[in-house]
């Protein structure tokens, strides 16, 4: 009797550096690589459309290259357990494997999986794909997660020179056979197509995902330090989406920073694997507290003044781009084009929306996970937490950052904001980030009319902000559980 075993392929979508697929390649002769489609199981945090949108050419691209192996993706919808309950009868495997995920309905369900297998006899084990550092294995000197970036990077980044990717299995065995859905039968594709920008953008798959992370590093790398706040220029290696999707470790970054510098501790790239390193710290944050993903980790939040009227406009306006700011404006085209958006557009809008609109963050974080093609929970809970105020290692409530002033430091030919909002793109660079300053002349030669072509500002920034801080002294003196840097 050959052994038969179920590679379960889940955010891991890559045959290099997968340390399941490798070990179920190395235990037995014939592996049935498996994708099941389970929204249900991920509830409340089933993939938003954008994601949807990648998996579906994702998984083409994993079964392109399993096949060019000798093998094929196999892929099944329904509850995980009771799939592979089903396909363990249908091929006789006896061994499944995986890799882990850590976000809380995930580590649940894998939980009760793994104790359904091994109570049915079989071997279920699981393997670390996506982390260089897995969350329990970083504590501080108290046995305590940590809450503040600087210390826990302290605590993980010694010894990252030993994070290695594992190799591509050298042989694949075939699979048993076995039917399978096809990617189009996932329903994963917009049925209105709203994905043109999306295609334009994106190639999904492990191959572009390496293609793209070799082109960053020989073009955008060395000058990464500064180029990563411009958002008008290609200073980061958008790599995130192939990251949350797996089709690109951590690993597999360092080691062609290695190849390339001969360390992955060479100066030139230690601003960009430190940002590596908030990837981790979101997932870190995330195991330890998962009520983060809905709650605020500092409990004073949960009492904040949010606004109560006119909500549902601001919120429109600002999912839509039109809120009048012109940073904040272009950042959500982007996001509503691209399906991604640069990290300092990011924090402008999400400061814009909670503490301008005083709007709560899990309004922002519900559209970024709808609208992001990287929408990851541990990243966007961290994310909004961190620019609302309320997070591990938070922006200090009194933070509220100035979209003029961004624009006008990290977009100062406003190239950002002409590429995303072209109607203003006749103004000169002095109006381009507050085009309600500019003179009536001005708007005329620019063929701008405000209210017209652009929207005027949503909120008055000076009085917003001022609202903003008010409504923190409210909450500062409750009881704190949260922002406890003294135990990091
Ligand atoms: C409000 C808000 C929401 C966010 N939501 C997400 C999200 O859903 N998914 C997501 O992947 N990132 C999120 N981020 C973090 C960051 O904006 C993106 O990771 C980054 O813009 C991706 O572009 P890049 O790949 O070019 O990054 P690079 O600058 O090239 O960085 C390399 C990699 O490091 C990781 N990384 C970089 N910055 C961060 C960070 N601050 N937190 C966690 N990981 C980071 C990403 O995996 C990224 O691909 C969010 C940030 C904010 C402020």
């Amino acid at each position: 009797m050959p052994n038969i075993a179920i590679l379960w392929f889940r955010r891991d979508l890559r045959l290099t550096d997968n340390p399941a697929l490798l070990q179920a390649m190395a235990d037995n002769d014939q592996v049935l690589p498996l994708y099941i489609h389970a929204p249900a199981d991920e509830i409340p945090w089933a993939p938003g459309a954008a994601s949807r949108w990648w998996l579906h050419w994702s998984l083409q691209d994993l079964d392109r290259s399993l096949r060019e192996r000798g093998s094929r993706l196999v892929i099944d919808a329904g509850e995980a357990l009771a799939v592979i309950q089903r396909r363990v009868a249908q091929t006789g495997a006896t061994r499944v494997y995986w890799n882990r995920l850590y976000d809380p309905a995930t580590r649940a369900r894998d939980t009760r999986i793994k104790l359904a297998l091994r109570a049915q006899g079989l071997v279920a084990e699981s393997h670390n794909a996506l982390l260089l550092r897995e969350p329990w294995t970083i504590l501080n000197a108290t046995g305590d997660p940590y809450k503040v970036y600087s210390a826990f990077w302290r605590k993980s980044s010694p010894g990252l020179a030993g994070c290695t990717p594992v190799p591509t299995p050298p042989g694949f065995r075939p699979a048993p056979a076995a039917d399978s859905l096809r990617s189009e039968n996932l329903g994963l594709l917009p049925r209105i197509a709203w994905d043109q920008g999306l295609r334009k953008r994106w190639q999904p798959g492990a191959d572009a995902a390496m293609n793209r992370a070799i082109r960053f590093l020989d073009s955008a790398l060395d000058a990464y330090a500064q180029g990563r706040d411009l958002p008008g220029t290609t200073g980061t290696s958008s790599l995130s989406p192939y990251l949350h999707f797996g089709e690109i470790g951590p690993r597999q970054v360092l080691a062609l920073i290695a190849a390339r510098y001969g360390t992955v501790e060479a100066p030139a790239a230690e601003a960009y694997v430190r940002e590596l390193g908030w990837r981790e710290f979101a997932h870190h944050l995330l195991y330890h507290f998962p009520h983060t993903a809905t709650d605020p980790l500092d409990p004073r939040f949960a009492r904040y003044p949010w606004r109560t009227e006119g909500t549902a406009e601001l919120l429109a306006a600002w999912q839509q781009g039109r809120t009048g700011i012109p940073l904040v404006d272009a950042g959500m085209r982007e996001l509503w084009h691209t399906g991604w958006m640069h990290n300092r557009v990011r924090m402008v809008v999400a400061s814009f929306l909670t503490k301008n609109l005083r709007l709560p963050w899990q309004a922002g974080a519900a559209w970024f996970w709808d609208t992001l093609v990287d929408a990851d929970l541990a990243a966007n809970t961290l994310g909004w937490q961190w620019t609302a105020g309320c997070g591990a290692d938070a922006a200090p409530y009194f933070r509220v950052f100035n979209p003029v002033r961004q624009g006008e430091r990290f977009d100062p030919q406003g190239t950002y904001v002409r590429r995303w909002c072209p109607e203003l793109a006749g103004l000169p660079d002095k109006f381009i980030h507050q085009p309600w300053a500019a003179p009536a002349a001005t708007l005329r030669a620019a063929g701008l009319t405000l209210g017209a072509d652009y929207p005027p500002p949503s909120v008055d920034l000076a009085r917003s902000r001022l609202e903003a801080l008010a409504g923190f002294e409210t909450i500062k003196g409750s009881t704190d559980g949260g922002q406890d840097a003294a135990r990091s």
